[in-house]
This record gives C-alpha cells, structure tokens and sequence, in this order.
C-alpha cells in the first residue's frame, strides 16, 4: 500500500497509533489489514514505513519499521499573506501553495477584501493542508496562520531579508519577475492584495515598513494566480 498517512503525534521508534479521520480512511475506505505496510508523517519534517498491527473501528497501531531522512521543503522559506478569495477558489489556492512549499498562509483582513475566514473556515483550510501535503509528499504542513491586517502582517515578519508587496503596474518604482528571480535564496514574505486591489493607505502602510513593490507583469492577474507566481519565481 503506497498512500501516504498523517499523525498528528511526532514520529519516533517503536509503536505508533493513528486515530480520527486518518485512521477511518485508512481501516474503512482503504480496507488495510496487519501486515500492511504504509508511509507516515507527522508534518514536523518527519517520515517513516510503518507496519499495521491491528485495525479497531477508530484506530490503527502501527510498528514504524524505518525512519525516512527526506525533505522536500524549499531551502528558505516563503511566507505569504493573502486576502483570500470566496469558496472553492480558497481551497484550490491552498492545495496549490502546499505542492509549490509555500511555509506559510497568512490570511490579509484588507480594506476591499470579500472572504473574512472565521476559525471554521481555517479550520477546513488547514485539513487541506493536510490533503495536498499527503498527495505531494510533502512532510512539514504549510502553517495556516491567524487572519491579519496589513499593519499587523508588517509588523510580524519585520525581521524577513526580503519583504514584498504585489501591485499592478509598480515595475517603475519596484521589482520585476526578473529581479525576484536574482535572489533566490533570501527568505521572502510577501503580500497579494483582494479582487479591488489593495487601498492607499495599506500600499502606504507597506512603504513605511520598507516592503519593496513587486510587479508581475502587464496583465492584471486573480489573487490565486499572483499568489502562485510569486511562489513559483521565488524558488
Ligand atoms: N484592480 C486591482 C488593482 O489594480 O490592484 C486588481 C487586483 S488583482 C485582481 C488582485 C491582487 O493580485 C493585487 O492586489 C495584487 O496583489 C496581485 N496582482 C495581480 N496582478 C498583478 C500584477 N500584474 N503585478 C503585481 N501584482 C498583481
């Protein structure tokens, strides 16, 4: 059986038990049985080969057999904030974040943004991480942070080497995809405003702070293809 499983526990030697929604899926949809063999993680970065012990209704004991040394996580982490978009646009963004290694999603509270994520909402969001991360292979979970404003989200990732703002038509005065692609090894945050854009007074909040414009091209993108492209040309 090669499906990839999640623990919520970290992985160590010896015996492990898979409880909850994880292990229905993998005692009732996949059918396991002792003896199988699956592959763990516990998205602090850890992965392992586990035997099934024994199936019970809602939970699976697992032996671990090995101890996996595999990273797949970018060398320097990304950080994104991000007014979200409404419904299933907001799921597909965060499968996609997840596959391309984004660290985190910091959900913007903008002056024109339309989704206000309550903690369901994230909370929905955040077994999404789970989803895409059991489908890509990836072994640390994206982090789903609190919801911010852009003063706030300024204020919390001062100390990044490189801080960006996405907003049309700044290659003037700010980067181009061209000079995003230069550095690729400093650790980025970055900010993709709502639909209407982001307001004056936030692109001014974000001049305050130091945080460079970036330009993505001559075509006004959605929020979720701005949000890819910078995950995609910041490595
Ligand atoms: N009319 C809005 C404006 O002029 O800002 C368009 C907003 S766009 C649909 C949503 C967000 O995606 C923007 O706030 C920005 O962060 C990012 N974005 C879209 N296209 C971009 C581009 N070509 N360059 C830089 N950022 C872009």
């Amino acid at each position: 059986m090669s499906q990839r499983f999640f623990i919520s526990e970290s992985i160590e030697a010896g015996q492990l038990e898979l409880t909850g929604a994880e292990a229905r899926h993998l005692g009732r949809v996949m059918r396991a049985q002792p003896g199988d063999q699956v592959t763990l993680f516990d998205g602090q970065g850890c992965e392992a080969l586990a035997t099934i012990q024994q199936v019970d209704r809602d939970h699976v004991t697992l032996q671990v057999d090995e101890l996996l040394e595999v990273d797949r996580e970018r060398p320097v982490s990304l950080v994104l904030g991000v007014a979200l978009p409404r419904g299933d646009r907001q799921k597909w963004l965060v499968e996609k974040l997840v596959e391309l290694g984004v660290s985190s999603l910091v959900p913007l509270v903008t002056e024109r943004g339309v989704a206000q994520p309550t903690d369901k909402a994230l909370d929905r969001l955040r077994r999404m991480v789970i989803e895409a991360s059991k489908q890509c292979g990836r072994n640390r979970l994206m982090e789903i942070d609190m919801p911010r404003t852009l003063e706030d989200f300024c204020q919390a990732h001062a100390d990044f080497p490189r801080k960006l703002i996405a907003h049309p038509g700044e290659a003037a005065g700010g980067l181009d995809k061209q000079g995003l692609m230069l550095n690729p090894d400093e650790a980025t945050v970055a900010a993709v405003g709502p639909e209407g854009g982001f307001g004056d007074s936030e692109l001014d909040i974000a001049d305050r702070h130091g945080w460079q414009r970036i330009s993505l091209g001559p075509r006004i993108l959605r929020v979720e293809t701005a949000a890819l492209a910078l995950a995609g040309l910041t490595g």
